[in-house]
């Protein structure tokens, strides 16, 4: 079933079970078909219910895209049925055996090949695994990194030199050495594998060959936006990578902004509604992504701030998430702080999910108050919009100390301590005040907030103007494409 004329490619595309992993991967997979490829996405069951309407629209208007769905071996490993997302799987124990269910996926990924003789393999980072697949069927794997050039490059030097080894004190400001900028952090920023070898040093070390070991690697960013890094990576740093973002921004139709993930918790009426009634600029977003929670304490002090602040806000709190003993953990609102706000106007409460591309491009929004993910920085890049920065876990710090100290294009509320889960306690609460003053600094009117704002917009328009025809990521796809054709037509 391998695509019969030598100038179309099957790619097939394998992406790994989180919302900040599938729905960039989907996007890429549908980037694919729209440049001619034929593409075949492999899922789950469940995580198909996500992405199948947009999957038929594009099948309406012509694409050559199918899903192939596979289901997860949950009970194999205890899970209860239908647990195949990470936003599902709430205490570390079950995040630990979703990962083990997904690795049983091998033989069946090996099936698919064996059947499909695609062109080529594009998989997440995290799926190792499918190199060596990919390998024993002569096809290129592409390994597809959620993050951008930045991290990418600070990983990889933070290992190479080892600054943090020369330094006791976990709060002590360390400039990392060999990068384009002077990028500052401390100790206690560092994800736990960086300082000590654990339990995940070993799945770290497979990950890093097998992208180094990959035909390459996709790269969901813009060249405009890290120029710097994304040379310093191809050229110092050795690694063959495209870039082909924001991928967000393939999401034209107003229906593919609106589903994008999951289905929503507000309607796109209602939504859109309440952000016409205000002013351009004067609405702050806060979302942290699809897997990060607080607890009571922390989430008093955000209501807090956000009372005492004279912004308008739309604060997404997300959904109550069932652990493993079946009980539902609480939202932590603190009492009427929801009607209240509501019938002031002021706020606007989601609880659960929130349509945040559409969100963040309405001219309503004048900041974004973010955990720093790549993805909701990406987005928030595309809107035009600076940032209030609170990172938490895997390499949000880093791309924290993009937005802050190269880009310049945000304010920290001062997390200074990473976490290895995101559900877990933070060790300290940012209070109210620390808050709502990185809040008054973005969305404020001194010099130093519209500098941010100007270079923020900025951005924007080179983010959009990176994806039409004959700019950096159009040509990077352009040049993808022809990439795999030549290895395809090299091999008949
Ligand atoms: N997202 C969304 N609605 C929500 C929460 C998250 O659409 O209510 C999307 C967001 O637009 C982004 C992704 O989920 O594309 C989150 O990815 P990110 O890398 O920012 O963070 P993660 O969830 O991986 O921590």
């Amino acid at each position: 079933m391998a695509s019969e004329n030598e100038n179309q490619i099957h790619a097939m595309f394998f992406p790994y079970m989180a919302p900040g992993h599938m729905m960039p991967m989907v996007d890429m997979a549908r980037i694919f078909a729209a440049t001619g490829a034929k593409v075949t996405i492999i899922i789950t069951p469940m995580n198909a219910l996500r992405i199948k309407n947009a999957i038929h629209r594009d099948v309406k208007s012509g694409r050559l895209i199918t899903l192939e769905i596979i289901s997860l071996p949950s009970a194999e490993v205890g899970l209860p049925e239908g647990c195949e997302n990470l936003v599902l799987a709430s205490t570390p124990e079950m995040t630990m055996k979703l990962f083990d269910a997904i690795d049983l996926l091998q033989p069946k990924i090996r099936r698919l090949l064996s059947d499909y003789h695609p062109d080529c393999l594009v998989s997440d980072s995290l799926l190792t695994w499918t190199l060596d697949i990919a390998n024993e069927f002569g096809i290129p794997r592409l390994a597809f990194n959620g993050s951008g050039f930045f991290n990418l490059c600070l990983s990889e030097t933070l290992s190479h030199y080892q600054p943090h080894k020369r330094i006791t004190s976990e709060t002590e400001t360390f400039v990392v050495p060999g990068l384009p900028d002077e990028v500052k952090l401390t100790r206690s920023q560092l994800p736990d594998i960086v300082k000590n070898r654990n339990h995940f040093s070993e799945l770290f070390d497979k990950l890093k060959e097998s992208e180094r070991k990959s035909f390459g690697m996709l790269m969901n960013s813009f060249y405009e936006l890290e120029p710097a890094y994304a040379d310093h990576c191809r050229n110092v740093l050795g690694i063959k990578a495209w870039h082909v973002g924001p991928v967000s921004l393939f999401n034209r139709d107003i229906d593919d902004k609106v589903e994008r993930g999951e289905k929503t918790s507000v309607s796109k009426h209602d939504c859109l509604h309440w952000l016409n009634g205000k002013k351009p600029r004067s609405v702050i977003y806060i979302c942290f992504g699809s897997l990060t929670r607080f607890n009571k304490n922390q989430t008093v002090e955000i209501a807090n701030a956000l009372q005492a602040s004279d912004h308008s806000f739309i604060w997404v709190v997300g959904k109550a998430i069932k652990t493993s003993n079946d009980e539902e953990q609480e939202l932590w609102l603190p009492q009427e702080f929801e009607e209240k706000v509501k019938e002031n106007g002021r706020g606007l409460v989601i609880r659960g999910w929130a349509p945040q591309t559409l969100i963040l491009e309405h001219e309503a929004i004048g900041g974004f108050l973010t955990h720093c993910g790549w993805n909701s920085i990406l987005e928030g890049v595309v809107a035009g919009v600076p940032f209030v920065t609170w990172p938490i876990f895997a390499e949000q710090f880093y791309n924290e100390k993009l937005v802050t100290q190269v880009l310049k294009v945000g304010v920290s509320v001062g997390n200074e301590i990473w976490k290895v889960w995101a559900t877990q306690d933070s060790p300290n609460i940012k209070t109210s005040n620390d808050i709502l003053m990185a809040i008054n600094t973005v969305m404020g009117n001194t010099d130093e907030s519209m500098d941010m704002r100007k270079r923020a917009k900025k951005l924007g328009e080179q983010a959009k103007k990176s994806i039409e025809q004959g700019n950096s990521s159009y040509n990077d796809i352009d040049r993808l494409v022809k990439d795999i054709k030549m290895h395809k037509n090299s091999k008949q």
